[in-house]
């Protein structure tokens, strides 16, 4: 049964490969208002590498666990940056929450997904308001949780916390940074949304649409 849901995280990464080529233009001008300006060419070597290591991973029978930790892995590896090393860690959490014995649940996905936040915040150690990508991905994560609970599939569960994960993104407009490059440029930041927030809303924005098309619980 796992070798059923490799292929769906491979697809999943592959989309969120293909929507930084398409927004990575933005995303490095969004980094260069407070930041360094490298967000959208360091999250599109990291996504390029994690979609290759995913190809790789499920040509050899990986299941999902498998893919993501190694997906995460080159990640980490090749995009260099904060945000790199913070989305291999998740991926890695993730893959290790999941495993590669069974086809997973809503659940099992949402407790990936809980693991994955969690060790952004321990590695990063950005908290909520701090104008991270914690921002985005604290909602994210805590509505997928109560909507699988809730009883919601894995897919109408995915929609709904994506778009809480985006209106939290858009919502670091308007914060002063605390962590990161962006801290010493906080007036600079004020008025811009951070852009490891606005890339991983958007991340999981497509994610959402593979799921819709690839999962039926
Ligand atoms: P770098 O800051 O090393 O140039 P990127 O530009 O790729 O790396 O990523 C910047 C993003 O990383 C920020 O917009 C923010 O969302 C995120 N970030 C930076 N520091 C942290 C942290 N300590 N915890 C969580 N996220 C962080
Ligand atoms: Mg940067
Ligand atoms: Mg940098």
């Amino acid at each position: 049964e796992s070798a059923a849901a490799g292929p769906i995280a491979q697809a999943v990464i592959a989309a969120i490969r293909d929507m930084i080529e398409r927004d990575a233009d933005e995303l490095g001008r969004l980094d260069a208002i407070a930041g360094d300006g490298d967000h959208g060419i360091g999250m599109q070597r990291g996504t390029r590498a994690a979609a290759a290591a995913a190809d790789l991973a499920v040509a050899g029978g990986a299941g999902t666990g498998t893919v993501l930790i190694r997906a995460g892995d080159a990640w980490a590896d090749k995009a260099g940056g904060t945000s790199g090393a913070l989305w291999g860690a998740a991926l890695r959490a993730a893959g290790e929450r999941i495993g590669d014995e069974r086809a997973p649940s809503a659940s099992d996905v949402s407790d990936a997904v809980t693991a994955a936040c969690a060790s952004i915040k321990s590695y990063g150690k950005a908290e909520v308001g701090d104008k991270t990508m914690v921002d985005a991905l604290v909602p994210f994560a805590e509505t997928l949780v109560s909507q699988v609970t809730a009883g919601e599939s894995l897919s109408a569960a995915w929609t709904v916390a994506a778009s809480e994960a985006t209106r939290a993104a858009d919502a670091t407009t308007d914060m002063l940074p605390r962590m990161g490059r962006a801290r010493p440029h906080m007036e600079k930041s004020l008025g811009t949304p951070d852009p490891g927030a606005i890339s991983l809303a958007r991340a999981m924005t497509v994610a959402g649409h593979v799921l819709a098309i690839t999962t039926k619980n």
